[in-house]
């Protein structure tokens, strides 16, 4: 493409800052969006980490909710990490039966699966596509990923406090999702592997 490509971040609640200052730092423009205006004017979209219940509310309240279903669905670029994964997920367990899950991957993420707050955690992962060296992944009342459709491509894997594995990390088509919050440290490599997403895209 020959022009700098627009990332929004949703701005309606959680850690858009982080989220902004990571984009910029991948060398692209980004706009904060809380309302339909602002997102027509951005290539991509990033869901951020903050509580899935309230951004699913306040999605329908700002009128976004229809434009941003259409727009996954025209493969618009999209990424969430944490309460952003559980958004962009087709299944959501421990949900709220209210709480809207877009469907831009085909997976089942079970919300707040590591535990409470207080069972927040970091772990040193491998991230296909962030490599070779591992990545510093911050979990906070995170979710994983319980099951993927055979579209869907893991990207990183954690083997938990208790000895299960769980799916951390996926992709499918322009979309990608982390359990963990990447926004949170100064390592700005799953962003990097997004925006090389958006600029394949646009
Ligand atoms: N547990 C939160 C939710 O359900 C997600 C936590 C986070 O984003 N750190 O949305």
């Amino acid at each position: 493409m020959n022009r700098r490509p627009i990332v929004g971040v949703l701005a309606l609640q959680g850690d858009v800052r982080e989220h902004a200052r990571a984009l910029v730092a991948c060398d692209v423009d980004v706009a904060e969006v809380r309302t339909p205006a602002q997102f027509d004017g951005v290539d991509a979209l990033v869901l951020p980490g903050g509580e899935s219940t309230t951004m699913s509310k306040l999605l329908a309240f700002q009128g976004l909710l229809a434009p941003l279903q259409e727009r996954i669905s025209g493969g618009m670029p999209v990424y969430g990490s944490c309460a952003g994964m559980i958004l962009l997920a087709s299944t959501i367990l421990d949900g709220r039966t209210d709480q809207v899950a877009l469907g831009a991957i085909d997976m089942v993420v079970r919300r707040n699966a590591f535990g409470a707050q207080v069972d927040s955690f970091e772990a040193d992962i491998d991230v296909t596509g962030c490599g070779p060296e591992t990545l510093r992944a911050v979990f906070i009342r995170a979710p994983w990923v319980e099951s993927v459709g055979e579209q869907v491509e893991v990207l990183s894997r954690v083997v938990t406090p208790t000895g299960a594995d769980r799916i951390v990390a996926v992709r499918q088509g322009a979309a990608m999702a982390t359990s963990f919050h990447p926004e949170l440290t100064h390592d700005v490599r799953v962003h990097a592997l997004f925006v090389e997403m958006v600029r394949q895209h646009v």
